[in-house]
C-alpha cells in the first residue's frame, strides 16, 4: 500500500496493487458485500448419533445440490454460458462419492458430527487443490470453500441466501464472489468488481469478464478498508484500486476510460479479418480454449480456429470419465463449428498440477517430472483409446489435428501411432463414421525433443511449442513456485535458442511450426517471434485483439533488425529492457506490459 502526498485537508490518496482480472477502468461508489460465515467449533457426537448425523450431510448435500441446480438456470440466462459453467462443477463435486464418502467416514469412525467433518474434508480439499501450480486449478479451491459453506449452513438451519441486491450502480467489494452471489446483487447495477482473494481464473474474474466489467482481484485486505458509498477508482487493466481519489486523479482516469473503450472498441472490430503484417505476410492467430463454450468468443475475435484445445477440463467436469460418444460429440461440435478453420485437439495432458479425482490419486515426489500426460495415457490404454477415437470421429470434415503433450522421445510417437491405427481398425468394425486422414503433432516442451527436433519432425505433421513447460523443464525453474518466479522467463536467451531451433528444424523437414504456450500471447515477445518465422500463434480468446493489432502494425523488416540485436545479448534482463524499449518505440499509446 502506497500513500502519494495529497492535500492536508483532505484523506491521503491510497492506491492498492492487486491482480487485474478483467480489463476497463471505472471511477464510481463502493457496495461493500460481506456473507456472514459460521465456523462450526469441533463437536464428538455418541455412537447413537453418527447414522442421524450422516444422514443429515447427505440430505444437506442434496439440498446444496437442488439450490445450485436451480441457481444454474438463472444463471445461465442472467449471467450466459461462461458463469454458468461454474456452478455445473460445483455441482460435479457434490456428485463425486469417492469425496462426499471420506465425509461420512469421518463422521462415522472420528465421531465428529456433520457440520465439523464437512468442515475438515472440505478443507483438506481446499487445501490440495490451493498447492497446485496451475492457476486454473488453484482457483477451484474456491469452488469447494463455496460447496463447504453451502453445506454447512444447510446442516446447522441457517440459510443459504442473505437477500442483499443493489439499488444503484457500484463497484462491488468483497472477499470473494461467486456467481450466485453476483446473480443475488442485481447484475445491471455491478460497474466492476474488487475482491480480497483470487487470480486471473478466479470466479470473480470470470464473472467480471463475461459480464464486461472491470475487476481487480487478490488485494487482500480491501474489504477491510473501503465502506459503501466511498468512492473509488478500479483500474482492471494495471490491477489497482485508488481510494479517496483527489479530483485531479479522477478527471485522468475518466478521460483513460474513454481512449480505452475507444480503442478496446476499434481492435475488436478490426480484429474479425484475417492479419497481415505491415508488408504482407499472412499470419494465423489461433485461440487456446478449455471448454466449447469458449468457441462464441474466439469467433467473436476473429480467431484462425483453435490452436490448442486443452481436454483436461472435460475429465475434471464430473466425477465420471467422459465417455467416447460425449467426447466425440464435443469434439464434433467445435469443429464443425470453426470449420473450415482447423481445431488442434491435444490429448489428454494431466498429472504435474493438473489432477483429476478418479485417475491420478497418488502422491509423486517430483510430479512435473513424473507419471503425467502421454506417459500416464500409454499406460491407460483404454481411455486414450477412447479419446483418439472420439477425435477421429469429429474429423469427418477433415479439419481436426491432433496433439500429444509431454513427448519426450521417438518411442512414444511409434506407439501413439500404432494406437491411433488400432481406434481407426476399431471404428471401422464398429461402422461408425470418422475422418481416417489426421494430421499427427506434438507439443515442444521438453529439451530432449528441441535437440532431437531435426529427427521427430520426420515423423510427425506439425509441432507446436509450448513455452510454459519449456521454459520450466530448460531452466529447472518450477512454472508455479513464486520463490522462483523472477528465474522464470520465456526471454532467456537459451529458451529463444531453444525456440528457434525448433522452428529451423521444422522448416528443414517441411512441417509448420507454431506456438501455443503464453509465449505467443505476449504483446512484448510477438515481434520475436515474427522475426523468427512463426506463422502460427496460439493465444487465449482474450488478449487475440491486441495481438492481431500488433502484427499487423509491425513489419518483418522492424522485427528482424530487433531479433539480430537480441542475438547478441546473453542477459535475460537485457533482452526484456530492448523488447520494451522497441514496443514503447513502437506502440507508445499502450500500457508497459509485465
Ligand atoms: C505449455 O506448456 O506451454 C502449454 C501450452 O501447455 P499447458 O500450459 O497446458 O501445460
Ligand atoms: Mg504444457
Amino acid at each position: 500500500m502506497k500513500k502519494p502526498k495529497g492535500d492536508p485537508a483532505l484523506p491521503d490518496e491510497v492506491v492498492l496493487e492487486g491482480v487485474a482480472a478483467s480489463s476497463g477502468m471505472i471511477v464510481g461508489p463502493c457496495f461493500l458485500y460481506l456473507e456472514p460465515f459460521w465456523q462450526p467449533e469441533p463437536r464428538v457426537i455418541p455412537e447413537g448419533e453418527v447414522a442421524g448425523q450422516i444422514v443429515l450431510f447427505q440430505q444437506s448435500v442434496d439440498k446444496a445440490r437442488q439450490e445450485l441446480t436451480h441457481s444454474f438456470q438463472n444463471t445461465l440466462e442472467q449471467l450466459g454460458k461462461d458463469v454458468a459453467e461454474i456452478l455445473e462443477m460445483q455441482i460435479a463435486f457434490l456428485e463425486d462419492r469417492i469425496f462426499l464418502q471420506e465425509v461420512e467416514d469421518t463422521i462415522e469412525k472420528k465421531h465428529y458430527d456433520a457440520a465439523y467433518a464437512t468442515f475438515l474434508i472440505f478443507r483438506q480439499k481446499k487445501e490440495y487443490f490451493l498447492q497446485m501450480s496451475n492457476e486454473y486449478f488453484r482457483e477451484r479451491a474456491f469452488d469447494i470453500q463455496h460447496l463447504k459453506e453451502m453445506i454447512i449452513k444447510n446442516i446447522l438451519g441457517r440459510g443459504t441466501n442473505i437477500a442483499v441486491s443493489l439499488s444503484k450502480p457500484a463497484i462491488v467489494i468483497a472477499n470473494t464472489l461467486s456467481p450466485s452471489d453476483t446473480v443475488q446483487l442485481f447484475r445491471q447495477h455491478v460497474l466492476g468488481m474488487a475482491t480480497n482473494k483470487g487470480g486471473k481464473t478466479s470466479h470473480t474474474a470470470i464473472v467480471a469478464r463475461s459480464l464486461g466489467v472491470p475487476a481487480v482481484v487478490g488485494l487482500k485486505k480491501i474489504t477491510e478498508v473501503v465502506k459503501t458509498g466511498d468512492i473509488i477508482v478500479l483500474d482492471g487493466n494495471e490491477g489497482r484500486v485508488i481510494l479517496n481519489p483527489t479530483a485531479e486523479t479522477i478527471a485522468r482516469y475518466k478521460e483513460q476510460q474513454r481512449i480505452f473503450s475507444t480503442r478496446e472498441e476499434r481492435l475488436l472490430k478490426e480484429s474479425a479479418y484475417e492479419t497481415r503484417t505491415k508488408d504482407g505476410k499472412r499470419i494465423h492467430v489461433q485461440a487456446n480454449i478449455e471448454f466449447e463454450h469458449e468457441v462464441q468468443q474466439l469467433l467473436k475475435v476473429g480467431a484462425d480456429g483453435v490452436g490448442l484445445f486443452r481436454t483436461e477440463g472435460l475429465f475434471m467436469k464430473s466425477a465420471d470419465l467422459p465417455s467416447e460418444a460425449e467426447q466425440a460429440t464435443i469434439y464434433s461440435n467445435i469443429a464443425r463449428q470453426v470449420y473450415p478453420n482447423k481445431v488442434v485437439i491435444r490429448t489428454l495432458d494431466i498429472g504435474g498440477d493438473k489432477m483429476v479425482a478418479g485417475l491420478i490419486n497418488t502422491k509423486e515426489e517430483n510430479p512435473f517430472l513424473g507419471w503425467r500426460a502421454i506417459r500416464f495415457w500409454l499406460d491407460h490404454k483404454t481411455g486414450f483409446l477412447a479419446q483418439l477415437k472420439a477425435i477421429l470421429q469429429a474429423n469427418t470434415r477433415g479439419n481436426v489435428q491432433i496433439l500429444l503433450p509431454m513427448i519426450s522421445g521417438l518411442g512414444e510417437i511409434f506407439q501413439v501411432r500404432e494406437l491411433l491405427e488400432e481406434a481407426r481398425e476399431t471404428l471401422r468394425k464398429e461402422g461408425k463414421p470418422f475422418g481416417e486422414s489426421i494430421d499427427l503433432g506434438i507439443m515442444i516442451e521438453i529439451p530432449s525433443v528441441v535437440v532431437m527436433a531435426d529427427i521427430l519432425a520426420r515423423e510427425v505433421d506439425f509441432f507446436s511449442i509450448g513455452t510454459n513447460d519449456l521454459v520450466q523443464y530448460t531452466l529447472a525453474v518450477d512454472r508455479g513456485n513464486e520463490k522462483v518466479a523472477n528465474l522464470y522467463s520465456h526471454f532467456h536467451p537459451a529458451v529463444l535458442r531453444m525456440v528457434k531451433m525448433t522452428i529451423d528444424a521444422g522448416r528443414q523437414a517441411n512441417i509448420p511450426v507454431g506456438m501455443c504456450g503464453e509465449m505467443a500471447g505476449d504483446p512484448l515477445a510477438v515481434p520475436i517471434l515474427l522475426a523468427m518465422g512463426f506463422e502460427n500463434l496460439s493465444a487465449s480468446h482474450a488478449v487475440i485483439p491486441e495481438i492481431k493489432n500488433i502484427i499487423r502494425e509491425l513489419s518483418l523488416s522492424d522485427c528482424r533488425a530487433l531479433y539480430e540485436q537480441i542475438c547478441r545479448i546473453n542477459i535475460t534482463s537485457e533482452v526484456i529492457r530492448v523488447v520494451r524499449d522497441f514496443y514503447r518505440e513502437h506502440f507508445p499509446e499502450l500500457p508497459e506490459e509485465e
